[in-house]
């Protein structure tokens, strides 16, 4: 099956006509790991069908559909693919970085020990 398109026995992901163009955007169901995007401005969830927001790169011509593409999702946490960094099922594993709050935190334990030592 084909992970962008969905369809069973007619491509391999990587050949999907999708990957290049879409010419009926808003009738398709892209798989979960890809995004439509609009395939002239690549604005993500491309435009709506209705006349009037149609993509600038047509110069605003009400005649002229707007035509999607798929890409495939880049995760920025974890390096991974087929996912946002905000979609990341790694996110919470990873270290965050550290608070304000929580470096003056450690900082006042820090001088707490240095004023029990024995002078
Ligand atoms: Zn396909
Ligand atoms: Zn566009
Ligand atoms: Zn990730």
């Amino acid at each position: 099956m084909c992970d962008v398109c969905l369809k069973d026995k007619e491509h391999w992901t990587d050949e999907c006509p999708y990957l290049v163009r879409i010419p009926n955007p808003m009738e398709v169901t892209l798989g979960k790991g890809y995004e439509l995007v609009c395939a002239h401005c690549n604005v993500k969830g491309g435009h709506s069908d209705i006349v009037g927001t149609q993509c600038n790169w047509w110069g605003g011509n009400p005649n002229r559909r707007w035509e999607g593409r798929a890409i495939i999702k880049v995760c920025g946490i974890c390096e991974g693919v087929l996912h946002w960094s905000a979609e990341c099922p790694n996110k919470d594993s990873l270290p965050k970085p550290k608070s304000l709050l929580e470096c003056a935190a450690e900082y006042r334990s820090w001088l707490a020990t240095k004023k029990c030592q024995a002078a």
